[in-house]
């Protein structure tokens, strides 16, 4: 274990653009006090908020902010496999002794919630009503996300590895291959171990957790990249955890509910805070990031509108839209095209708007 005053952490922008969090990461500076553990770095933010970020060591999941009170501790959101929810309930114990008694699950996908059944005998699972609806009728081990990122990407990423190592003369570049194809192969077989593990208390519009000194606020502020979404607000600290209804990345939008999504954005920047821990990607502390990609979603949904009145189907469509004006806001779109499942869903929505 190392703590530094300035260090770096893996790059979650990386991590996002590979949900299974096995891909090679470069560093990046981190401005906070940092803790190097096993499985995850931990960022503190302040006094008894860290912000939790896979080392690369294993596939871990999104971004879990974790919130030390007086006698317990709040996680947000619990990662990609049960291995990987065992691996943070190790490394915390780099930061505190306290115990893990309270779970909030940001929304529904496997990235933060394939993690509970761990935390299922000895903490609460908070989430809006949707979570817990989504998580017991949605058959979420057999469709979009886990079905793509997960069943289909983790294969893909092991046979080209396999290949890329077949080809591949140079030892120390052998040894980085091999490296990462034990971590993809053992990402694979945790996969097995995951047993959908619905929230145990749910909310519909606002929930308050007072922990000693600490007040926690739960508020689902609409519909939008899910049709339950919470953000977790600590109103003294200033600091709002967005899961995935905002990332410092693009977000996936298989499950969006694309005009909604833009208001609920504008009902997150009326919060009062000075920072943000998005779900995936680094913290951040500007509201126009937010309006950056208000303005993308509108400009993604404008293109498609366009493209769908042409006769254009969704998946053409998907390769045809040109979102690379907004670059700067979101670098990783790097030329024209979006994810499939998301102007899949953005099709199926306008239906549905009908
Ligand atoms: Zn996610």
């Amino acid at each position: 274990m190392k703590i530094r005053t300035i260090a770096t952490v893996v790059s979650a922008v990386t991590l996002a653009l590979c949900a299974i969090g096995v891909i090679a990461q470069a560093p990046r500076p981190s401005p906070y006090p940092v803790t190097a553990a096993r499985a995850f770095t931990f960022e503190k933010i302040a006094d008894g908020v860290f912000y939790a970020t896979s080392t690369g060591a294993m596939a871990t999941g999104s971004n879990i902010p974790v919130i030390v009170n007086d006698r317990d501790v709040l996680i947000v959101d619990t990662g990609t496999t049960p291995a990987a929810a065992r691996a943070l309930v190790e490394d915390l114990k780099t930061i505190t002794d306290k115990p893990v008694r309270y779970v909030v699950n940001t929304h529904f996908h496997y990235d933060h919630t394939d993690g509970n059944s761990v935390f299922a005998d000895t903490a609460d699972i908070i989430a809006h009503e949707y979570v817990r609806y989504a998580i017991l009728n949605l058959d979420v081990l057999h469709r979009e996300p886990f079905k793509t990122s997960q069943l289909t990407n983790v294969p893909n990423r092991i046979d080209a590895l396999k290949r890329q190592l077949a080809d591949e003369k140079d030892a120390a570049r052998r040894a980085t291959l091999e490296r990462q194809l034990a971590t993809a192969e053992t990402g694979w077989k945790q996969l097995e171990e995951i047993k959908p593990t619905p929230p145990n208390m749910t909310y519909s519009s606002k929930m308050v957790l007072n922990r000693g000194a600490r007040e926690i606020q739960l508020l689902f502020l609409g519909r939008g990249h899910t049709r339950g979404d919470t953000v977790v607000f600590l109103p003294k600290e200033r600091i709002v955890c967005t899961g995935d209804l905002m990332e410092s990345t693009l977000a996936y939008m298989g499950d969006a509910m694309f005009d909604e999504w833009l208001t609920t954005l504008d009902a997150l920047k009326k919060l009062d805070f000075d920072l943000v821990l998005p779900g995936h990607g680094v913290p951040f502390k500007e509201k126009s990031r937010i309006t950056a990609y208000q303005s993308y979603l509108r400009d993604l949904m404008t293109q498609a509108a366009d493209l769908r009145k042409q006769g254009v189907p969704a998946d053409d469509a998907a390769r045809r839209v040109d979102l690379t004006s907004h670059r700067t806001d979101f670098p990783e779109i790097q030329r024209p095209g979006a994810d499939i499942r998301g102007v899949r869903r953005l099709y199926e929505w306008m239906d549905e708007r009908k």
